[in-house]
């Protein structure tokens, strides 16, 4: 099957040769062609190049872009989908002066949605998240990370990642699962928290390699949740088993997560709201990722990552949504992407490349997702008309999208 989308106004993120991420100034530079044509054969990209180039081919369908733009599927490393209802009440309580923390103390947060995941059978968690799922495809989103994490028992940890896999074997969407039992200690351990840690070790971590239920492995490295002593005998247990890290750390308070991460070669270390200079130093020329989460920041009311600082440090930077029902109900990385541009100062340019290649690369895909380049997925975003992709950010609460092409297929 051979398609041929033919007068591009602009295919962004143009890659001749693959590249796994950009890293600071290359950040402000998005490879395009105007007035393009772009060929998918199957499910990959085949060939592209501007129109004075077409070559003559034998199209089973040609789709006519004129005033549209095509840029590859945004690539979101870090969101927590699968999960079991919703904390709609914690967002009033919080519009009512409760704070985040006071929320946690009485039960609430990660602790309330991993009592409604323990009670909800496998078929219903699956039959909730996949809505969700397919409604970020339409967004947009052609490959995505998944977190486990709302369980914290062997069963519950199990479950989710069930789901996820679940989900990865009938979506043809590209997804990563991420073990996250060191989310938050459950109630059963919060007087026994070492015991805890012990069957995330002895347990839930042999079991998920055996049945190759994750690829990475993930700590919420925070005061008052995982110290950094607790995250390293954690990653170092996953790294044991082949589970790489991806681990949240700095959201509320910089206590060295991003080193233990660098330390551990995590492939990102992601929210990063608070950074020393210290953490951005320890960053420099590594192979970890940091992932900015704005989203997360804008409905919490906490400080965005200071991009232009990394940035300017030579830093790469990721952009994700954090999808989860307590802190970032929105998977819209549309929305990530304008946010990021109108609250942390990113070019257009920079907040693309920051939600496709990089985002791809925070997740192990940059091989197969992530820009425009011959012989990767034919997983596209063709736009609505529009003057130039600066809309993208600009309009930031409108849908542009006209369709989505996963695999080479139109989404319907
Ligand atoms: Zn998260």
């Amino acid at each position: 099957m051979i398609t041929l989308i033919k007068n591009i106004q602009e295919l962004l993120q143009v890659r001749e040769t693959s590249i796994d991420k950009v890293s600071g100034s290359e950040m402000a530079i998005l490879p395009s062609i105007k007035n393009a044509f772009l060929i998918i054969k199957d499910n990959l990209i085949e060939d592209f190049g501007s129109m004075e180039n077409l070559p003559k081919i034998n199209a089973d369908k040609i789709i006519d872009a004129t005033g549209k733009v095509i840029l590859p599927t945004w690539c979101d490393s870090h969101t927590h989908i699968v999960y079991a209802g919703n904390r709609e009440q914690e967002f009033v309580d919080r519009i009512n002066g409760l704070t985040y923390e006071e929320i946690a103390n009485r039960g609430g947060g990660i602790l309330n949605s991993a009592k409604k995941l323990n009670e909800t059978s496998e078929e219903e968690i699956y039959e909730q998240s996949k809505i969700r799922l397919e409604e970020v495809m339409h967004l947009g989103t052609g490959a995505v990370e998944i977190k486990s994490g709302y369980g914290l028992t062997v069963e519950g940890e199990l479950k989710m990642l069930r789901v996820i896999k679940k989900l990865a074997e009938n979506y043809p969407i590209a997804i990563k699962a991420t073990f996250l039992g060191a989310h938050a200690f459950p109630t059963h351990c919060k007087e026994n928290k070492g015991g805890y840690i012990d069957e995330i070790i002895t347990k839930m971590i042999p079991e998920i390699a055996q049945n190759k239920l994750a690829e990475y492995i993930d700590v919420f490295c925070e005061s008052g949740y995982f110290s950094v002593e607790e995250t390293e005998k954690i990653m170092q247990a996953g790294i044991d088993f082949g589970l790489r890290p991806k681990i949240h750390v700095n959201q509320f308070n910089s206590i060295g997560g991003i080193q233990a991460g660098v330390k551990f070669n995590a492939l990102s270390v992601d929210h990063l709201e608070v950074m020393n200079p210290d953490d951005i130093q320890a960053l420099k020329n590594t192979e970890t990722m940091p992932v900015a989460l704005p989203s997360c920041s804008y409905f919490l009311s906490i400080p965005y990552t200071p991009a232009r600082e990394m940035i300017k440090a030579g830093l790469p930077l990721a952009l994700a949504t954090d999808f989860n029902p307590g802190s970032t109900p929105s998977g819209n990385m549309n929305f990530v992407v304008a946010t990021a541009c109108i609250k942390m100062k990113m070019t257009p340019e920079e907040a693309i490349n920051a939600a496709t290649i990089n985002g791809a690369y925070a997740m192990g895909l940059s091989e197969t997702h992530g820009s425009i380049t011959k012989g990767k997925k034919a997983n596209l975003i063709l736009t609505k008309p529009i003057s130039s992709y600066y809309q993208i950010p600009y309009a930031f609460g409108s849908n542009l999208i006209e369709s989505v092409f996963l695999e080479g297929t139109i989404l319907e």
